[in-house]
């Protein structure tokens, strides 16, 4: 643990937190007192800093806006019973952004910066973590390109801030997905695999297009026959055929890491089950519905942990399920939520105390 790090520290004048009400709030809409910020310049990062949450101030020629060099990741802390801070895995969420970064051909954060910057705000904004059951607070890393100038190139200049939202229960509802057959979100050699901002700019109009069709979000395909099936917004997919569990392969670098996916291969190993990480097919999904073999599923992700899928659209075949018998996915939902909240033994040292 890095405690030297030069971190300058100005903190707010009056905290927000007394205007609101924790326990009724909507996701990712309210911020909380302070913000990290650095500054990558001349190849090093500095001016490293906790503020007041505040606007920016850039000229329009920035860098990011016109040619996305961005990156972001997604994160929860929670706090248990006797008030103190854990994180959940965390390093693979710092490792993932530097996967991303190197990728968006982008500078890479150290450990130091990342993790310890991280620490010390949560320190300082602890109090907005709602102490509620199922409440967290939603941890936003993000990094931009800062150069401004409008020549197409990698930016010398960069900007990294972790801000801070405290968040509710996301009860999911059941979703109803539709699987994509005419837009592409990712193709390999592309940037799939990497939490970059294009790639849910590049899906905002596929995932409108299914909503007027009644559909919550579009299960995306393979970019060459539209038939592979990759994963569903910012959540890895699962399915259970005839007590199997299958989820895509990352191996084509179309797919997003996710640490709830690999947590759930985890836990549902654990749970005696076999899991195949593979590339599959509508047809093979289409064929184990029909003969009454596929069972359950469902997504994972950080915000919903596992989210259930109730219905699949495909061309005209739709694929509907009753969720009232399923059993891996609630016992799995269940693992994960007891391993967040101190009930079930952290064997593998998820959670990291901050
Ligand atoms: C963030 C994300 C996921 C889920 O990752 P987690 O680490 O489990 O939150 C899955 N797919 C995409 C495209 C994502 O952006």
């Amino acid at each position: 643990m890095i405690e030297a790090m030069d971190i300058s520290i100005t903190k707010t004048a009056r905290s927000k937190l007394q205007d609101l009400e924790l326990d009724n709030i909507p996701f990712g809409k309210y911020f909380t007192d302070h913000m990290l910020e650095a500054d990558y310049k001349n190849g090093e990062w500095q001016n490293i800093q906790i503020k007041p949450y505040q606007p920016l101030l850039f000229e329009p020629s920035l860098s990011a806006l016109h040619y996305g060099q961005a990156i972001f990741e997604g994160m929860k802390a929670y706090k248990d019973n006797n008030g103190d801070t854990f994180l959940f895995r965390p390093y693979d969420n710092f490792h993932r952004f530097n996967i991303s970064a190197a990728r968006m051909n982008m500078p890479e954060i150290s450990e130091e910066i990342f993790i310890e910057g991280l620490r010390q705000l949560l320190k300082m904004d602890k109090s907005w973590i709602p102490p509620m059951r199922d409440h967290s607070l939603y941890i936003r890393p993000l990094m931009f390109a800062t150069d401004t100038a409008l020549g197409v190139k990698p930016s010398d200049t960069y900007k990294f801030m972790i801000i801070l939202s405290p968040t509710g229960p996301y009860y999911a509802e059941p979703m109803k997905i539709a699987v994509e057959e005419k837009y592409t979100r990712a193709a390999p050699g592309g940037v799939g695999f990497a939490k970059n901002a294009g790639n849910y700019g590049g899906s905002m109009l596929a995932a409108t297009v299914a909503r007027e069709e009644g559909y919550d979000q579009v299960l995306w395909t393979d970019a060459f026959e539209h038939k592979w099936l990759q994963e569903v917004g910012m959540m890895n997919v699962f399915f259970v055929i005839n007590g199997i569990v299958i989820t895509p392969t990352l191996d084509d670098g179309c797919i997003l890491a996710g640490v709830t996916r690999s947590s759930a291969i985890t836990l549902l190993k654990e749970m005696g089950l076999v899991v195949e990480e593979r590339k599959i097919h509508i047809d093979e999904l289409l064929e184990a519905y029909k003969r009454g073999l596929l069972e359950e599923t469902f997504g994972t992700g950080t915000a919903a942990t596992i989210a259930l899928i109730c219905e699949l659209k495909y061309k005209d075949h739709i694929m509907r399920f009753s969720l009232d018998r399923w059993k891996i996915a609630p016992a799995l939902r269940k693992s994960i939520t007891d391993i967040r909240e101190g009930t079930r033994d952290d064997k593998y040292g998820w959670m990291v105390k901050v």
